[in-house]
């Protein structure tokens, strides 16, 4: 008989935690992604993520993580997620994908954003624009969901749904959940799927994070064991959020606002951690 893998129901005080992770994280994306220009190496990307992570007294969950050897993922244009920073430089026209985290006091934050450098090719900003309100929708789901698996549904739902040329949802990857590790269970799938997950219930964090492709879904890793590609050659977008379920409702820890700005507009509205 299929058993669901154990997750990690979490207290109001340890979600109180994990916000600061949130928040620190979001501070590191922002500077980040300023950084993130024509000229610029994904390296000198991973220097300022793991500065703003030294001045706030914050570690790395990315560094080391298996052996990788940065503290955030950099994926350029047929690069999906894993990418290795080094000594690419950023051109012109460039769709990126920065994904890191940060742990404070032992609990964990994982957050993406993409990012176009220079002049953007208008079907980069469309790939990069769906895929962030496919994470919304999916966030957003999880405010009135009954089990994990409507948030894939809503993903499915809201990216099928778009006019246009069809994006495709990545199968391969899939979002998790997150607390005293990084990655815990539950998979939070980004398609719609007969089997509906765990409840949601109170304690209850992931990291919603759909990556969506302008080609095929099939990927392959490249020889550094890490950099997932789409094996077509088309570009691809991410983006992540780390959200907790709790007594009052749903708060996006990695979000300064909680989500506010974004689930507002979707019909929700995120309910403050107190503590
Ligand atoms: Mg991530
Ligand atoms: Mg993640």
């Amino acid at each position: 008989m299929f058993r669901q893998p154990k997750v990690e129901y979490k207290t109001t005080r340890q979600m109180l935690v994990m916000r600061e992770a949130g928040l620190v994280l979001s501070r590191a994306l922002d500077e980040t992604v300023a950084a993130a220009t024509v000229g610029v190496t994904t390296a000198e990307l991973n220097e300022v993520f793991e500065g703003v992570l030294r001045e706030e007294g914050a570690t790395s969950n990315f560094l080391g993580y298996h052996g990788f050897p940065a503290s955030i993922c950099t994926s350029v244009n047929h690069e999906v997620v894993h990418g290795i920073p080094g000594r690419y430089v950023l051109q012109d026209g460039d769709i990126i994908s920065i994904d890191g985290g940060a742990v404070v006091r032992g609990w964990h934050s994982d957050s993406a954003r993409t990012v176009i450098v220079g002049s953007p090719r208008p079907e980069d900003v469309r790939l990069s624009d769906v895929t962030e309100e496919a994470m919304w929708r999916g966030i957003a789901a999880l405010a009135p969901a009954r089990f994990v698996g409507d948030i894939g549904t809503a993903i499915d739902d809201y990216v099928s749904s778009v006019p246009g040329p069809p994006l495709g949802i990545l199968e391969d990857y899939v979002g998790h959940g997150i607390g005293t590790e990084m990655h815990q269970a539950p998979d939070v799938l980004n398609y719609r799927s007969t089997h509906r997950g765990p409840k949601v219930r109170p304690g209850l964090c992931l990291a919603i994070e759909p990556m969506l492709v302008q080609g095929g879904l099939e990927t392959a890793v490249l020889a550094d064991d890490w950099t997932v590609i789409t094996t077509d050659g088309k570009r691809a977008s991410q983006w992540e959020h780390s959200v907790a379920v709790h007594d009052g409702g749903i708060w996006v820890l990695s979000a300064p606002d909680g989500g506010a700005s974004r689930l507002e507009p979707l019909g929700v509205t995120p309910a403050p951690l107190e503590g």
